[in-house]
């Protein structure tokens, strides 16, 4: 998953462990903060982002026509196994309402009510904790 849109901030790593080592990369420029380092290592612990959880259709609409094409791939659906937890607007891995917009307008907006807060980069969610608290049997 490359959560950045600019060259120059590189903050990116494969979604689950892809066999040995493994590169999660946090740009010196960019990436250094808390709630970005904590989405990249959930990244590698496993997890794809909120949005594209199986049943995101019912939370969120994607507005497909204000998305750069070439990035139009993180905002697709994947077969997740949510683990019983509900779907969380305040995952750290939840994009905002913005990203990756060609236009400025909205590429997420949530549904029914658009004014909730999505794309927080501060700190992982108690939903968070608790997926990866139930996927890894702690
Ligand atoms: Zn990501």
């Amino acid at each position: 998953m490359v959560d950045s849109p600019l060259f120059s901030l590189r903050c990116f790593s494969n979604v689950g462990r892809s066999g040995g080592a493994q590169v999660v990369s946090l740009s010196r420029l960019g990436c250094v903060y808390y709630g970005i380092v904590e989405h990249e290592l959930n990244h590698a612990l496993g997890f794809y982002h909120e949005h594209t959880r199986s049943d995101r259709d019912k939370y969120v609409k994607i507005n497909w026509e204000n998305i750069d094409p070439t990035t139009q791939s993180n905002f697709e659906l994947k077969n997740t196994n949510n683990l019983n937890t509900p779907y969380d607007y305040s995952s750290v891995m939840h994009y905002g309402r913005t990203a990756f917009s060609i236009n400025g307008l909205d590429t997420i907006t949530p549904i029914p009510d658009p004014s909730v807060n999505i794309g927080q980069r501060k700190e992982l969610s108690a939903i968070d904790i608790l997926r990866i608290n139930t996927l890894y049997k702690c």
